[in-house]
């Protein structure tokens, strides 16, 4: 009955070890091989009846032959021995890595009598494990997000990108529906998707927009594949996202630029740096003639004058070095033979590494600037011209009829001498007077033509203005009714032309005269201040609107509506404040509309001690 039951727990034993995945070995203290289940012949290659009494060095590879011996010994020693990870070779060679566990075999009595071997073979885990190890890293690392989920859109795996893009961190996302990435208006695309995935369809670079956590939108290029299980199931999906925001906004920005180019009034052309032309628009096409197919791959030389063919190596070895050329202004040839007036500027075009690859140029057509600046140089040159000839006139008319009025008026003096007490002598009287007239506009004449050649000289020296002044004051008195006050008692040196001072201290006062009509006196004033001495002429007269205070000493300036009233030239004051001009000094007027004007001058005084 006994031995009836041991038989029994033997065959279920050998059964079991029979039926183990895991090979087990029996050897004797020496190694010899004494059992070899079917998995140590699967594991290891070799049949039982090959393996049985060899050697148990058929299985260790040589560097772990004495190795193998310590541990017998060991165990022989009754030492317990845990299970290890070590290296086996198969009957074909191979290396294979196994999980051993050593345990001694003991007799009835408890004696060591052989030693068991169970070992598993760990190299496809282990091979298993690391590709796991790959993937995983190979995920965490990819730029695209990677996300699985349950046929349900429940999240199961999220990866770094995938917190990158979406903002949501591995924690707040898995197990979370997908639906928190999908904005509202698209929540329809993802059980479409999943029917597709079904289908056992994959969808591949779909693009569309998924909202990250703060709401921000993101563009994605998304392809979905399925998730099988070891049959075959599909039991998930995995998606990659890849964020082509910077993608859409450079095709923005790159057909913003296109449409800028194409829309451009300027020439917009580009080409390599051997003058290959590579592109060319509209407003190039409008320039040149030429049509963008008819010069793309051409050389740029078709729209240079030959004569300046020099220019483009000067442009290219600029561009060559970095430099952009500004504002250059040149000439082009159209496909017709017209010339176009241009206004370059060049620039370098570089690759993503920086390297100068081209050039683009933007031409601007300035013909019709050239045109108006060549035709307003004709006119100021016409100007000039006809200037020139007035002034020539003006010399020679006043200068030929100086000479018969100095003889008439010698003859009306001699007359006038002649007919004293005859009633005929006042005609001869006012002839006279508008002989003086006629005489100061003549020499006024002269003078402004003078001034306008440059030929006004002057003679320089050094006298008393006050001494001036009373003179010019005697000269004009007796022609008016007007008190002309000054009180210039002592010596008041100046330095300048006394002749041509004179002529502007009788116009200030003959303008004083003349347009205070009603006034009952004239106030002349003159002082020194530093180094320059200062003449005032003061009227109660009509007065200067103050806007044209300045205009007045312009050539042939009059006060608008005075010339129904007064008569006069517009002469006097231009050719006073030339004078004054010349001394180096200084001429103004203060003055109020129907209060009168104060009219200023002021030249060096003498350095010489008075
Ligand atoms: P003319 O007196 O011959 O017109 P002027 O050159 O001497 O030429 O003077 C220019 C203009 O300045 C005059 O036409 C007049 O309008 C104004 N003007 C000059 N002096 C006076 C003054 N004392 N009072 C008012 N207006 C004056």
């Amino acid at each position: 009955m006994l031995e009836l039951q041991e038989n029994e727990i033997t065959s279920r034993l050998s059964a079991i070890v029979e039926s183990s995945d895991d090979a087990i070995i029996s050897k004797k203290f020496d190694g010899t091989i004494i059992s070899w289940n079917n998995a140590a012949e699967k594991i290891f290659g070799y049949p039982a009846n090959e393996a049985i009494n060899n050697n148990i060095s058929i299985i260790v590879p040589e560097e772990l032959i004495e190795e193998e011996y310590k541990i017998i010994r060991k165990v022989k020693g009754g030492e317990r021995i845990k299970h290890y990870e070590t290296t086996r070779k198969t009957k074909a060679g191979h290396k294979i890595l196994i999980n051993l566990s050593v345990s001694p075999i003991k007799d009835r009595n408890g004696n060591i009598i052989a030693i068991s071997n169970i070992a598993r073979d760990v190299t496809r885990q282990k091979v298993a494990d690391e590709k796991q190890a790959v993937l995983s890293s190979i995920v965490n690392s990819c730029d695209d997000a990677i996300i699985s989920k349950t046929l349900d859109g429940i999240i199961t795996c999220w990866n770094k990108a995938a917190q990158k893009m979406f903002g949501y961190t591995e924690e707040e996302a898995v197990g979370r529906h997908i639906s928190i990435i999908i904005p509202p208006d698209r929540q329809q695309e993802e059980p479409m998707m999943i029917e597709k995935v079904l289908e056992s369809v994959r969808v591949e670079r779909f693009i569309t927009v998924r909202v990250a956590k703060n709401k921000r939108k993101v563009n994605i290029s998304l392809t979905v594949s399925p998730i099988k299980d070891k049959a075959g199931n599909i039991m998930g999906t995995s998606n990659i996202a890849r964020d082509i925001s910077y993608q859409k906004m450079a095709e923005e920005k790159q057909a913003t630029l296109a449409a800028i180019v194409s829309s451009s009034d300027d020439a917009i052309i580009s080409k390599t740096l051997f003058g290959i032309i590579t592109s060319w628009n509209h407003a190039a096409a409008k320039m040149f003639g030429y049509k963008e197919s008819e010069v793309i791959g051409k050389h740029i030389s078709i729209i240079i004058p030959p004569d300046r063919m020099d220019e483009e190596d000067m442009i290219i070895e600029n561009i060559r070095s970095g430099k952009k050329i500004d504002h250059f202004e040149t000439v082009r040839l159209a496909k017709d033979g017209r010339k176009v007036h241009i206004s370059l500027t060049v620039s370098p075009i570089k690759n993503k590494n920086g390297k100068i690859i081209g050039a683009s140029k933007i031409a601007r057509d300035i013909t019709g600037k050239i045109e108006a600046e060549e035709q307003r140089l004709l006119y100021t040159q016409k100007l000039q011209q006809l200037n020139n000839y007035k002034d020539d006139f003006m010399a020679m008319a006043s200068h030929e009829l100086k000479t018969p009025l100095t003889i008439i008026k010698g003859n009306l003096d001699i007359l006038l001498l002649s007919m004293r007490e005859d009633n005929n002598s006042t005609f001869v009287q006012k002839t006279l007077k508008q002989i003086d007239k006629l005489e100061k506009l003549i020499n006024d004449l002269l003078n402004v033509s003078k001034i306008q050649s440059g030929k006004l000289e002057l003679k320089l020296a050094d006298f008393d203005m006050n001494l001036l002044l009373k003179e010019m004051i005697r000269n004009i008195q007796p022609t008016t009714p007007i008190q002309i006050l000054f009180e210039g008692s002592n010596k008041l040196m100046a330095y300048g032309d006394m002749d041509r001072i004179g002529f502007v201290i009788i116009n200030l006062l003959g303008n004083a005269v003349k347009y205070s009509p009603a006034s009952k006196a004239i106030k002349v004033n003159a002082f020194r201040s530093e180094d320059a001495v200062i003449v005032s002429v003061k009227d109660e007269g009509i007065g200067i609107p103050r806007e044209e205070l300045l205009n007045i000493f312009s050539r042939f300036y009059r006060v608008g509506g005075l010339n129904s009233t007064f008569s006069g030239s517009g002469i006097g004051l231009y050719i006073s404040s030339e004078i004054i001009r010349r001394h180096g000094g200084k001429i103004w007027a203060e003055s109020e509309p129907n209060k009168g004007s104060i009219f200023y001058f002021s030249i060096a005084a003498s350095t010489q001690p008075s």
